[in-house]
């Protein structure tokens, strides 16, 4: 049962460890600053997660059942999450101008997205908890993912999202009967609103940042790479970020991976945010946040005020890796060559690690004998009207043979 591995909650603050059913969130001593890390007993997991036991497991996030914070017992909802495949991509490294490429690629879970990981622990956690309602505040992946498995498991869901949210996610959300609040105002404004309404009503609240279980969703993608990649694990992981729990998540599966001896190498985490918004990179310099307005047109990365930077900035420092900040045009860019290259279509969130690597191999902030896994948060179906801002036009042709031809003689 692997709810007998946890063996505390540590907050991230202060560095005191709480027992792990006495907080429902975060540190008491240290209020909203305080966010919770789960331990576990890797002596008792390394016991029973062996590569010959994996070996048996079925292809999906459940196979790490020890380094979960759920009883193995639970019923687990019936849509496939984790295991997404990587590629190795030698015409995307050339374009990059790096020795060797993987993409690991989130668009490939259930509802589109990397959060679909935490979303399933999260309705999972709820149900433990005899909650009937989950809510989040969701720029649209979280939300939808949410939305997904909550519809999945009978499970209500009440969801804040702000009020630019792409189209396709809206749909996403209310396709599934969910309860969607449109909030006039930004993430962050769905983000207080979102918490009050659960103290309020006693909701099941998905926000990850100060929710320390559902971050344990995401690591699973890290515990994933390391077990795909193995000894040809690449030297930089690039991930997007906008709250920090996906990066600190990737990079605590991959030590928790080595921890077990399961890996022999750790990468450099590199966190990529949008110029427009990158409170986090800030704070990798400075040691403190400083909230700002968020302005990019990825809209899944628009944190103004991320609620775990801290975790974000420490596995950065921890691994030896950067921040880089993109422009909006270099995600769309990246978006064009990713898709170009590997026939991989990403949402600007996710093109923006891609952007990210691009910008720090230019900078010879990566060396081009380096190689590195770009993580791909995110389907570009999600957003498609901000794609096509940089694509061209179709060939408009009327339905004959002559027409046709005459057009393809024109354009060559
Ligand atoms: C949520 C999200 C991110 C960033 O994750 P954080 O945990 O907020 O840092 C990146 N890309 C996509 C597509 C996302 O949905």
């Amino acid at each position: 049962m692997s709810q007998e591995h946890m063996t505390a909650l540590r907050c991230v603050h202060c560095g005191q460890r709480h027992p792990v059913d006495a907080v429902a969130y975060t540190c008491p001593h240290c209020g909203i600053e305080g966010i919770l890390d789960v331990e576990y007993d890797y002596n008792e997991v390394a016991g029973t997660l062996t590569r010959e036991a994996l070996a048996a497991r079925p292809l999906n996030q459940w196979r790490y059942e020890e380094l979960l914070p759920l009883d193995a017992r639970a019923e687990r909802p019936a849509l496939h999450v984790g295991m997404t495949p990587v590629y190795e991509s030698p015409a995307l490294a050339r374009d990059v101008g790096l020795e060797r490429l993987v993409l690991k690629d989130e668009g490939r879970n259930p509802t589109g997205s990397f959060k679909d990981r935490s979303s399933a622990l999260a309705v999972m956690k709820a149900r433990e908890a005899g909650r009937d309602t989950v809510a989040c505040a969701s720029a649209g992946n979280a939300a939808a993912s949410l939305a997904g498995f909550a519809a999945v498991m009978g499970v209500r869901s009440v969801i804040f999202v702000p009020q630019r949210t792409p189209e396709p996610k809206l749909a996403q959300l209310l396709v599934t009967g969910a309860r969607v609040l449109r909030v006039e105002g930004s993430y962050d404004d769905a983000y207080w609103l979102c918490q009050a309404a659960c103290e309020r009503y006693g909701w099941y609240n998905r926000n990850c940042a100060i929710n320390p279980y559902l971050v344990e969703g995401k690591k699973t993608a890290g515990l994933e790479l390391a077990e795909q990649l193995g000894a040809r694990m690449t030297d930089w992981v690039a991930v997007s970020v906008g709250d920090g729990c996906t990066l600190a998540g990737i990079w605590k599966g991959l030590k928790e991976m080595k921890r077990l001896g399961l890996i022999e190498r750790l990468p450099r985490m590199m966190g990529v945010q949008a110029a427009g918004a990158a409170p986090v990179a800030a704070a990798m310099e400075t040691g403190a946040l400083k909230p700002m307005e968020a302005r990019t047109l990825a809209d899944s990365i628009a944190v103004g005020w991320p609620r775990n930077w801290r975790k974000a900035v420490d596995a950065v420092r921890e691994s030896g890796g950067c921040f880089v900040s993109v422009e909006d045009a270099e995600m769309l860019a990246a978006q064009g060559q990713l898709a170009r290259r590997t026939g991989v279509f990403a949402e600007p969130a996710a093109a923006a690690a891609l952007a990210g690597l691009v910008r720090a191999v230019r900078e010879k902030r990566v060396d081009p004998a380096e190689s590195a896994t770009v993580v791909v948060t995110g389907h570009g179906l999600k957003d498609v009207r901000t794609a096509m801002q940089a694509l061209e036009a179709p060939l408009d042709v009327a339905p004959r043979v002559e027409a046709m031809e005459a057009l393809l003689a024109r354009i060559g």
